[in-house]
């Protein structure tokens, strides 16, 4: 199963669903490729996640010399490609797509199956590469992504982010708040957490829940900063 090209994974109530939301999400395909485009509202209204590991080659495209090199602590083969549907802002079901660490994939399809029973609404979920992997301009636009190879903001270590156990989830109105820096810069106006806003995350809400009661940390429990978009999780754990 390890080395298979496509591991296949659908999170569902009953088996007898396995195949007819298989031939759903493929359907979407507008390619020669065995995943959905990304970002493109579908109609059914059920939950549908898979994972490929290792990454299928046309992702490896999109990813080599972004957010993955070979200088990266992981190999393609210790990184899964996910994709999942979720809500967006605007009450719309969209194919959402991430990397992952392998180990840690099938649980996150899990935690976004909670998500999108929950109806708690996630703007845009690409990957980070479409943005030249750049995190500013991926939290600028709301997006919300997870592996990437990177420094830690404002540090020279890696961030859990080069492991594939970290997520941010809606950066925009999930703001990194270190004294006076605030990242992405527009959001000034989401430092307030009191307010309710969609995709909002505090503490003890569905999505923080979702997280926490699998062993994942929250960005916005650190106390020399606040990171409220971030979940991590070690992949040994
Ligand atoms: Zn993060």
């Amino acid at each position: 199963m390890k080395n298979s090209i496509i591991l296949f994974f659908l999170i569902l109530f009953t088996t007898s669903h396995t195949l007819e939301s298989k031939s759903a999400i493929y359907d979407l395909a507008t390619t020669t490729s065995d995943f959905a485009a990304p970002n493109k509202q579908i109609k059914n209204g059920k939950f549908l996640g898979q994972y490929w590991s290792p990454p299928p080659d046309s992702i490896v495209k999109r990813i080599k010399g972004k957010s993955w090199s070979e200088k990266c602590p992981l190999s393609l083969h210790d990184l899964a490609y996910i994709q999942i549907t979720h809500w967006n802002f605007n009450d719309k079901i969209l194919i959402g797509e991430l990397i992952y660490h392998k180990d840690l994939a099938f649980e996150l399809i899990e935690i976004f199956q909670e998500l999108f029973e929950a109806k708690f609404p996630i703007k845009k979920m690409v990957l980070i590469d479409d943005y030249d992997a750049n995190d500013v301009l991926s939290m600028e636009d709301n997006n919300s992504s997870a592996f990437c190879f990177r420094v830690k903001t404002g540090k020279a270590d890696y961030s859990k982010h080069s492991y594939g156990g970290a997520i941010d989830i809606n950066p925009l109105v999930n703001p990194y708040i270190r004294g006076n820096t605030i990242l992405p810069k527009a959001a000034e106006r989401y430092v307030d957490r009191n307010q309710n806003k969609p995709g909002l995350i505090k503490e003890d809400d569905v999505c923080y829940q979702a997280f926490i009661k699998r062993g994942y940390f929250w960005g916005g429990h650190w106390t020399s900063l606040k990171d409220y978009q971030h979940f991590e999780k070690s992949p040994t754990e």
